[in-house]
């Protein structure tokens, strides 16, 4: 026996890997700061724990609809009205184990052997080793610093192919924070409209960490010619805090919604009965704490862009949600570690960061754009503070 050739075709996620390696560290008893992890580090919301344990205390601990009880996909259905003037039925929404499992659903039912997906790089990075195991093929554009980080229009005109199946867009961005505004998805709307066979996955899980007065957009919203093939992806880990419950959801055509639940029912079955419970009361809970917390993840943003431009050699671009920073490192390759080691790559940088500075950070070559580095600010301001001085001591030490 040997692992498939389609295991072959993908990597364990590096973001993941790193959270582990601090996790060891951390109980070796080294004093690292991990800003490897995306998740925040708020708890979830009292009201929706309480009604996890209420669904335990009720009985609601069996099998449920495979993609979703009637009573969150109507919660999922009026979100979707409430946040993004988006109208679906119940039958055009999908509950899967985590925003994780909607991309892996959607993309393993959808794409053949020799199809395309548009990557825009730098990339979350479970996009591409998904696409690929379906025996896709991802295709990178590159979308750099000096572009905001955000796709160009022209660059997506020719991006696209007769296999082309879905272009992925994810605003705010994992790792780079950056966000689409209105104008910008409405350019990309007019490209994808001469192109009826290319599809839409709208990654929107950081919707509601936005900064700055940032009115947060989704694509099937601006452009209403594309709501039939987007699909329009979210989720309560980022914004409730409830990375461990695991729901992410979509909302797109009843086909597409169906055939995933065809995929879903010979997998997981549904996402878990309390953890659906519980993403009820997020979702049609209290709202008010989302932006409390967004803006205490702003002054977050605004102490590490600022800490990290004062470093030797990095250039920190402000961006307008999540709780990532990408900086360009391109200024530190190149140099010799006071230990004597040279440092080629980001991830050479990194590992360096690591080992003297004792700062957990993910190298860019992991989401696709070098020389660059991603930093989760999701995390105390004191962490941060001692982590960015930190790097600032390493970052001038090279030579
Ligand atoms: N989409 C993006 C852009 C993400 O960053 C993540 C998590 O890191 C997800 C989707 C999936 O989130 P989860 O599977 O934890 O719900």
């Amino acid at each position: 026996m040997k692992p498939s050739a389609a295991l072959g075709r993908i990597q364990p996620s590096a973001t993941l890997a790193m959270t582990s390696r601090v996790f060891e560290l951390k109980r070796q008893g080294v004093d690292v700061i991990g800003l490897g992890a995306g998740e925040p580090d708020f708890d979830t919301p009292e009201h929706v724990k309480e009604a996890g344990i209420r669904a335990i205390r009720d009985g609601k601990t069996k099998y449920t609809n495979v993609d979703g009880t009637p009573e969150l996909k109507q919660a999922i259905v009026d979100k979707f009205a409430r946040d993004n003037n988006l109208t679906y039925g119940t039958d055009q929404v999908t509950v899967n184990v985590g925003g994780k499992h909607t991309l892996f659903n959607a993309i393993v039912a959808t794409v053949d052997p020799g199809d395309e997906v548009i990557v825009p790089a730098p990339y979350w990075v479970s996009y591409p080793d998904v696409v690929q195991f379906a025996g896709g093929t991802p295709v990178f554009v590159e979308a750099g610093v000096k572009q905001g980080y955000k796709l160009r229009p022209e660059q997506l005109e020719a991006a696209i192919t007769p296999r082309t199946k879905w272009v992925i867009l994810n605003s705010p961005s994992n790792p780079t924070g950056a966000a689409y505004s209105e104008a910008e998805l409405k350019a990309l709307g007019e490209v994808l409209a001469r192109h009826p066979h290319v599809w839409v996955f709208a990654d929107d899980m950081y919707e509601h960490i936005v900064y700055d007065g940032f009115t947060f957009r989704t694509i099937a919203e601006v452009c209403p010619e594309l709501y039939e093939r987007t699909l329009t992806v979210n989720g309560c880990s980022k914004a409730y805090a409830m990375t461990g419950w695991r729901i992410g959801f979509a909302g797109g055509a009843a086909w597409l919604i169906k055939a995933m639940a065809k995929l879903q029912s010979q997998s997981t079955s549904n996402p878990c009965s309390i953890a659906q419970a519980a993403a009820v009361a997020a979702l049609t809970g209290p709202q008010d704490f989302l932006k409390e917390r967004a803006a205490a993840f702003q002054s977050r943003r605004d102490l590490v862009v600022s800490m990290l431009n004062q470093a030797t050699g990095i250039h920190c671009p402000r961006p307008e949600g999540a709780f990532y920073v990408y900086p360009d490192v391109s200024g530190l390759i190149g140099k010799t570690t006071p230990g004597g080691k040279a440092i080629a790559s980001d991830e050479d940088l990194i590992g360096y960061f690591l080992d003297d500075a004792r700062v957990a950070a993910v190298h860019g070559a992991a989401f696709g754009l070098s020389p660059a580095m991603r930093i989760s600010y999701a995390t105390s301001e004191s962490a941060l503070r001692e982590a960015c001085e930190r790097i600032q001591t390493a970052a001038a030490a090279l030579r």
